[in-house]
């Protein structure tokens, strides 16, 4: 291909972790990239931020042992230390005092047949029902032609649905089981139970997460002659059939080709005056979004949960984590709820009294909400998610919407970010 330009020069825009995962990927392979982020800190919906003195997360996040992708580029970012980056835990769900599901180190699916039998909380009957209901997704193509996740769980005992199956789509999705697509549903729980027993583990981030994965691979991208270049948002992008001109506040710069690595919401603002970008354009239109909010709450350093993590129940709040015994930040709990399209001011409040069934942690010292607005789309049935190649041969997408097996999950963005700087590898 010819270009104006003597050797390939890649920008990647956006430096989240599907942009830092390309521009990385790029950098290996000798490729000039410069990686354009609009904000002050890499990562961005799953970034560092700095509360009360304390460096902590803009969202809790937790990954699944079947994010291989994202999994094994964290542990060769940050060799020897992956026991301090990410703390391993074989699935096991506490809901005190109704529930609990513990999937022992047994061969896959086998792990989870043992874990729904022993589990605590579920009649005899139910355990048969959420068995026998596992076995048909598991093996049973037909699954999808069932649209939403309600509709997929309808057979279902109410038990059930509201102490695991909602829960799960809730987590995993973040959209509310009456509008979230059963077909991607049944991809996450085939990836995490139809595979290898460990597909399943939980793991809980130990460092923040700029620091995980987006802060070692700029710095690996920096080392290989690539450039970072923070607080540069880009406003336009122009594509000629030999390059792409990208226009920031104070500059313009030429480049080969350029990676749109930015969350789906903010893709339309650059790709609106690029007829080859249309039909991305088009299907990013279509999505709706949901919201996450995280509430830390600092209590007295002395006080820990009796295990990293709970499932909560009878309120906002799907999850809390113990960021005294994750992160050493003693005292700390982080609160979850996901898919919190409804979420009232006094959030917070409802989920302490989720915790008083729990633990008695005393009064807090500080509190602090943040609510992600849009943290992701609503995983609906058939949604459109565009290929990470565009029409133009000169332009890819990477994000956690790209066409992928999995909802909008970091493993999805790291994925994407292989895939889009392995198709723009190929047409060089
Ligand atoms: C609160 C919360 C909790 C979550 N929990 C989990 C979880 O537990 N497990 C999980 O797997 N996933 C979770 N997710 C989802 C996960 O964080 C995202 O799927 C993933 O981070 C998306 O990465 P991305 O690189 O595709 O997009 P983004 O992270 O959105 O990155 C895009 C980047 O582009 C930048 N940008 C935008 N426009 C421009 C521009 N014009 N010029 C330059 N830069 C620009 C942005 O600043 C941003 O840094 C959660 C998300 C949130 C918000």
């Amino acid at each position: 291909m010819t270009t104006g330009l003597k050797q390939p020069s890649v920008a990647v825009i956006g430096g989240g972790w599907a942009g830092c995962t390309a521009a990385l990927r790029l950098a290996e392979a000798g490729i000039s990239v410069t990686l354009f982020e609009a904000s002050r800190t890499l990562g961005g919906r799953a970034r560092a931020v700095e509360i009360e003195g304390q460096i902590l997360d803009n969202g809790q996040h937790i990954l699944l042992g079947a994010y291989e992708q994202t999994l094994q580029l964290i542990a060769r970012l940050n060799p020897g230390k992956t026991p301090e980056s990410l703390w391993r835990h074989p699935l096991n769900l506490k809901q005190p005092p109704d529930f609990s599901l513990a999937c022992p180190r047994l061969p896959a699916p086998l792990h989870l047949l043992v874990g729904l039998l022993s589990a605590q909380g579920l009649s005899g009957r139910e355990k048969w029902a959420a068995i026998r209901w596992a076995h048909a997704l598991l093996h049973n193509p037909r699954a999808s032609e069932l649209r939403t996740v309600s509709q997929l769980t309808r057979s279902q005992p109410e038990t059930l649905n509201r102490l695991l199956w909602h829960p799960l789509c809730v987590s995993a999705l973040n959209t509310p089981p009456e509008i979230a697509s059963a077909a991607v549903f049944r991809d996450v729980i085939r990836a995490a139970f139809g595979g290898r027993t460990h597909h399943s583990d939980l793991l809980l981030p130990r460092r923040d997460l700029t620091a995980l994965l987006p802060a070692p691979a700029a710095a690996r991208l920096i080392e290989l002659g690539g450039s970072v270049r923070l607080s540069s948002r880009v406003s336009s992008l122009e594509a000629t059939p030999d390059a792409i001109t990208l226009h920031a506040r104070d500059e313009s710069a030429i480049f080969s080709h350029a990676i749109v690595a930015t969350a789906p919401q903010h893709v339309s603002g650059l790709a609106a005056s690029i007829p080859a970008l249309e039909s991305v354009v088009r299907d990013v239109s279509t999505y709706h979004y949901q919201p996450i909010a995280t509430g830390y709450i600092q209590y007295d350093p002395a006080f820990q949960l009796t295990h990293p993590l709970f499932a909560l129940a009878n309120g906002p709040a799907q999850f809390v984590f113990d960021r005294g015994q994750s992160h050493g930040q003693a005292g700390l709990l982080a609160f979850v709820a996901s898919a919190a399209a409804n979420l009232s001011p006094d959030w917070l409040d409802q989920a302490e009294a989720q915790l008083q069934r729990i633990a008695q942690p005393g009064s807090p010292r500080w509190r602090k909400s943040i609510v992600e607005k849009q943290a992701t789309y609503s995983c609906v049935p058939n949604m459109a998610r565009p290929d990470v190649c565009t029409a133009h041969p000169r332009l890819f997408l990477a994000g956690d919407y790209t066409a992928g097996p999995y909802p909008a999950t970091l493993e999805t963005a790291t994925l994407s970010g292989v895939q889009s700087a392995g198709a723009l590898l190929r047409q060089l």
